[in-house]
């Protein structure tokens, strides 16, 4: 900004002074160029070369010289000086290339900014016939003194505005530097001081910007933090638990010298339950990590959609028999999307094997439809089941959230389903929706487009 600043006040003050020298040196050449004009013409008509005593014209030319502060010389045809305002060189011949050159019909006109003189020749033409001979030659010579005196003026000013115009750039440019950087370094120390706090550096409008897009930033990652710390816990408690439970069962069969096999053979099946429990929760994790990500990807093929509802069908069928459940399929279409096989039918699955787990005692039922545009496709799968409380809702995509805790450790399950089924989904660019009423049923409706995008 100094710089610059600087820069421009020297340009401009400098470009003032020598606009205005050039300008009234030309101004002044004009006027002098005119009157020389108009003396020659008047040379010319009263024959002043070959009559050089002619008083009246004697008398403007002097008058000229002292207006102008000049000295004017005529020169002949034959070139002898025939008039000198000065009286130094009357009477001499002048042989300059000026003159010369003049009486070839250039006229010379120059400025010698250093002795502060314009120097002009104009020629002195013949009024009789043949017109336009050139008969004498004029030489002028005047002074720009006093062009030359304001200019100094002008540049012992402009020294000074200068001087003062830095100054104050100076001050003006550290002070507003000052101003601007001081809540950067402010912003920077907060950020380096590594507290994940929100800071406050509200300076003016472009850093009260930057702070809050800092905090917004810290909130998210405070937010990240508390949800990897309950993770974290989550995961170390759901593994531990069925750990405590095999040590339980095996300490008091050991502390029990007299048990029966038939104690040791239920035990045992126990045992072998909450190790299967152990395995599906590492195994779930697993696929949620590889997913988070992004380890696999998707593998992306044509798949028709109401046969793989079929085989989910099929495959669950057992279950729901037992859960006395009743498995309806609704296709309103014949579908096909580009989609990963595998992960659809895990998707597909885990919803409808929630909806026959969490299903009435009896007489229950399972309704899937699916149907579809020319972008996405859409399946609901509802039930008739205990439904999911409002406040649960939004919650039962977290990992290992459940309902009712102690419930759902009957009815099995990991807490992690839905949560790897959101992932799935959304590596396809796709939504999940859920509504529900408790004790009469939930529906959760899936969207994915038919054309993969990547
Ligand atoms: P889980 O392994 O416990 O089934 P999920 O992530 O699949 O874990 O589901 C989370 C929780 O959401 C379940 O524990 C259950 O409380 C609730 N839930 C899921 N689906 C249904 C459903 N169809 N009806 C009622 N509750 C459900």
């Amino acid at each position: 900004m100094i710089i610059i600043g600087i820069g421009t006040a020297v340009s401009i003050s400098s470009a003032v002074v020598r606009g205005y020298e050039s300008m009234a040196v030309q101004m002044r050449t004009a006027i002098v160029k005119n009157q020389c004009i108009m003396l020659a013409n008047q040379l010319a008509s009263v024959d002043y070369l070959n009559n050089p005593t002619n008083a009246i014209v004697n008398a403007r030319i002097d008058m000229i010289t002292s207006i102008y502060g000049g000295r004017i010389l005529i020169v002949d045809e034959d070139y002898k000086i025939i008039k000198d305002t000065f009286d130094l060189d009357k009477g001499k011949y002048m042989l300059s290339s000026i003159v010369i050159d003049c009486f070839g019909g250039t006229e010379y006109s120059h400025y010698d900014a250093d002795n502060d003189i314009v120097e002009m020749a104009v020629t002195i033409t013949s009024t009789e016939e043949p017109e336009s001979e050139v008969i004498g030659v004029m030489l002028t010579s005047f002074s720009t003194k006093e062009i030359a005196n304001i200019r100094k003026t002008l540049e012992r000013n402009e020294t000074l505005v200068l001087g003062v115009s830095i100054i104050v750039i100076v001050v003006v440019g550290l002070w507003a530097s000052w101003l601007l950087v001081r809540p950067f370094k402010k912003i920077t120390s907060a950020i380096d001081a590594m507290e994940i706090e929100p800071i406050s550096v509200y300076d003016y409008y472009e850093t009260q910007q930057i702070t809050d897009a800092f905090n917004r930033l810290i909130d998210k990652v405070n937010t990240m933090e508390e949800s990897r710390q309950e993770f974290v816990s989550n995961v170390s408690h759901e593994l531990k638990t069925p750990l405590a439970s095999i040590k339980v069962l095996a300490d008091s069969l050991m502390m029990n010298p007299d048990a029966d096999i038939e104690q040791y053979k239920e035990f045992m099946k126990d045992i072998s339950e909450e190790v299967t429990r152990e395995n599906a929760i590492i195994s779930d994790l697993l696929s949620l990590v590889s997913m988070d990500k992004n380890i696999e990807g998707l593998n992306i093929q044509k798949v028709n959609i109401n046969d793989l509802i079929d085989l989910v069908v099929k495959r669950l069928k057992p279950i729901a028999d037992l859960a006395n459940v009743e498995l309806i399929v609704e296709s309103f279409k014949n579908v096909e999307a580009e989609v990963d096989e595998t992960k659809l039918t895990q998707i597909i699955t885990n919803i409808t094997e929630n909806a026959i787990k969490y299903n009435k005692p009896e007489g229950g039922w399972v309704r899937i439809t699916l149907n579809a545009d020319h972008q996405y496709m859409y399946l609901t799968i509802s039930d008739s089941g205990i439904g999911i409380p409002k406040e649960a809702q939004e919650r039962i995509f977290d990992r290992f959230y459940r309902v009712d805790k102690s419930h759902s450790r009957e009815i099995g399950g990991t807490g992690l389903g839905l949560a790897i089924t959101k992932s799935a989904i959304n590596m396809h660019k796709g939504a999940i929706r859920v509504s529900s009423v408790e004790n009469e049923g939930t529906t959760f409706s899936i969207r994915i487009p038919l054309i993969h995008i990547a």
